[in-house]
């Protein structure tokens, strides 16, 4: 695998090869709810988020969904739909309602690691476009209520909305760089309280694309694994230890092998 990345015009556009596919696009897009790192400047994702540090999106490697179970359904509907636009939506502070920060243009798809039976497709971008983000009521037209109208973690969008948004963005300078500097600085702060970059994953650094191979789909042997655990709690059919996680781990945090982790049941 090469990523070649270039910076043109302000967007960062690279081409992948396998075991990545490109993905063809059909002009629609997906709207996409993240929790926001209440220590950034910027709206990221949130690393700190306790006993559930937050991977994705991963601006970082311009992937969704390679490192982290995130949103199944939508990878696996973006990938057989060619849904390739992801505009992110987060919510700074609670009550001030959400804020547009950016998109992805997908452009790659491989299996993670719990594969295709599992619907887990890791998603790359080929480029992507962050801003100083704006309100979603305060968006031109129709956007305003298609975007803060309630729904919970993701909606998908038609080709009309999709190009409408993506304009909005791309009359926007690039702050994507604003975004990288704010990761790197969450993680070192996270990394100096305890030691690691994302404590609930047992990681100590964070996250470039050397780590991705990692995560690609590998064993021909995979079986279905619920994505959630009602008491939180999942068993290593590797190290057997059970460990405490608000969502699957791809990797397990202590003997760090993949796709080993499944639902614990609650022992009496
Ligand atoms: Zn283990």
């Amino acid at each position: 695998m090469t990523a070649e990345v270039n910076t043109t015009e302000g967007a960062t556009t690279r081409r992948l090869d396998a075991p990545w596919h490109p993905l063809s696009n059909s002009g629609r897009g997906y709207l996409s709810v993240y929790f926001s790192e209440r220590l950034a400047r910027w709206p990221i994702r949130e690393i700190t988020r306790p006993g559930d540090n937050k991977s994705d999106p991963n601006i970082e490697t311009g992937t969704y969904g390679l490192f982290s179970t995130c949103e199944p359904g939508m990878r696996n509907r973006i990938v057989h739909d060619g849904a390739s636009t992801i505009f992110f939506l987060t919510t700074r502070k609670r009550g001030a309602g959400r804020v547009l920060s950016g998109y992805y243009d997908i452009g790659w798809f491989t299996e993670g690691t719990q594969g295709a039976i599992n619907r887990d497709y890791a998603l790359a971008a080929s480029s992507m476009h962050f801003i100083v983000p704006i309100p979603t009521a305060h968006l031109p037209g129709p956007l305003a209520e298609i975007c803060s109208a309630p729904f919970r973690t993701m909606r998908p969008l038609d080709s009309t909305t999709t190009s409408a948004l993506r304009e909005v963005c791309d009359n926007q300078p690039d702050r994507t760089g604003n975004y990288l500097d704010e990761v790197t600085r969450i993680e070192r702060f996270a990394h100096s309280r305890s030691g690691y970059a994302y404590p609930s994953w047992g990681r100590e650094e964070g996250f470039t694309w050397n780590n991705a191979p990692e995560y690609y789909q590998t064993d021909a042997e995979l079986s279905k694994v619920p994505n959630s655990s009602k008491n939180k709690k999942w068993r290593c059919s590797e190290c057997s230890h059970v460990i405490k996680s608000g969502a699957l781990l791809k990797r397990c945090p202590l003997c760090k092998e993949m796709a080993t982790l499944a639902p614990a049941e609650a022992t009496a």
